[in-house]
């Protein structure tokens, strides 16, 4: 009896992420093996580097005196999350950008990667599902693992600021992420607002991935799609901490399915029920201590020492995109958001730019093909690491004119 999953084997054997990322590693390994002297600068994951903030370490500490101290103990909580976090996520996070929601229209998620994939559960087996290309690889593995193979892609191209087509036949759900990874570019309210237009006149449901929504410096760019009118009815968002509060490590994030929300025969409030029974079966809750963590980063202090985090991410960024450009490089993003998108010269293939870059410069970064057909000739850089780093590479740049 064949007794493996059979889509979770076919995506073992085939993924394309998983090749890819062997791939990048392996080309390192070999540079490093005959340039012992050359300094690589790893600019491919999007792994941040900077350490959790104090007010929030000073919380972590505090909330491990509950979890040591007899009296005070906690153990299981509320499987939705923390209310105070609920309740600061509303407060704190999308009040000050006009958006009201209530506490039970958000669940604390273990960050947003778990999210991404899972929440499709609420929706049929057959649902037509629609992501960008360009894309997070994640959202197409995920649905496929789950036996949802019903996917098109709407394509980006730098013709159309590597905005998404919309799409040519009726889509269930809609994948979306701005500002977007891997190609950093943002919609601006009047190009959002169309996909939620298409949404509502379709019954089709948005899965806004908005975990890079604090990043936003630009006037007329959402950060979240609750900043559009009537997308309540249509829209989930997913957000995390981990790259605006350093929390890569600690996992955290949350999720918001809306009491409006009404797609195809599902009536007000039944996705956001349905959502909780899921986690009373699958999901016992975010952790106690890093939702204690979460409390701290949406305090006063904790959101200040926050704004200093992404600030730094995008100093880091404009220096590269600056340089990059200032060398005749074609460049997105890294300006809402902390990917630069890289166009290879002279139509060089991803691989060879990728080729191209690390041999010359000792950049690493990630081929724009390993997230989809429309990445073909790009690279994806991150600038979520060191100042120091960025600065030595960037000096290395100009000194190589
Ligand atoms: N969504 C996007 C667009 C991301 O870029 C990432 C991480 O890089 C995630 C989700 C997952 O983030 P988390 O660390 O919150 O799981």
């Amino acid at each position: 009896m064949a007794l493996k999953n059979p889509h979770l084997y076919h995506l073992h054997i085939s993924s394309n992420s998983g090749k890819n990322y062997q791939k990048i590693l392996d080309k390192i390994t070999q540079f490093q093996a005959s340039n012992p002297k050359k300094k690589i600068y790893m600019m491919a994951f999007g792994n941040t580097s900077q350490p959790i903030s104090e007010s929030v370490i000073d919380a972590i500490k505090e909330y491990t005196d509950i979890l040591s101290n007899k009296e005070k103990y906690k153990g299981y909580e509320d499987v939705v999350g923390n209310l105070q976090l609920r309740e600061l996520i509303c407060s704190r996070y999308y009040q000050p950008m006009g958006v009201t929601l209530e506490p039970s229209e958000i669940f604390i998620i273990d960050g947003a990667q778990s999210a991404t994939g899972n929440i499709s559960e609420l929706f049929s087996k057959k649902s037509i599902i629609a992501v960008q290309n360009p894309m997070y690889p994640y959202f197409i593995e995920s649905n496929l693992m789950m036996d949802k193979t019903r996917i098109v892609t709407l394509n980006c191209y730098e013709k159309n600021g590597f905005l998404p087509e919309k799409p040519q036949q009726k889509v269930d759900l809609m994948y979306l992420c701005f500002p977007n990874n891997p190609t950093g570019v943002t919609a601006k309210t009047n190009e959002l607002k169309s996909f939620v237009n298409y949404a509502l006149n379709h019954q089709s449901a948005i899965i806004f991935d908005g975990v890079y929504g604090k990043f936003v410096r630009t006037r007329d760019v959402p950060k979240s799609i609750y900043q559009i009118e009537g997308s309540k009815k249509c829209s989930i968002e997913i957000n995390s901490f981990s790259k605006t509060a350093n929390f890569t490590g600690v996992r955290l994030g949350w999720c918001v399915i809306p009491h409006e929300l009404t797609v195809g025969d599902s009536s007000p409030s039944e996705l956001n029920q349905m959502w909780k029974t899921r986690y009373k079966v699958k999901f016992w809750g975010a952790s106690n201590l890093a939702q204690a963590a979460g409390i701290a980063v949406l305090s006063q202090r904790g959101q200040e020492e926050s704004e200093a985090t992404i600030q730094y991410y995008l100093n880091n960024a404009s220096l590269l995109r600056k340089t990059l450009e200032y060398l005749g490089l074609k460049c997105f993003g890294g300006i809402d958001n902390p990917y630069i998108w890289v166009k290879g010269r002279q139509g060089l293939s991803s691989w060879e730019f990728f080729d191209y870059l690390l041999e010359n410069t000792g950049i690493v970064g990630i081929p724009g093909c390993f997230f989809g057909t429309c990445g073909e000739g790009y690279l994806r850089l991150s600038a979520l690491g060191h100042r120091e780093d960025v600065e030595e590479c960037v000096e290395g740049l100009n000194n190589s004119t």
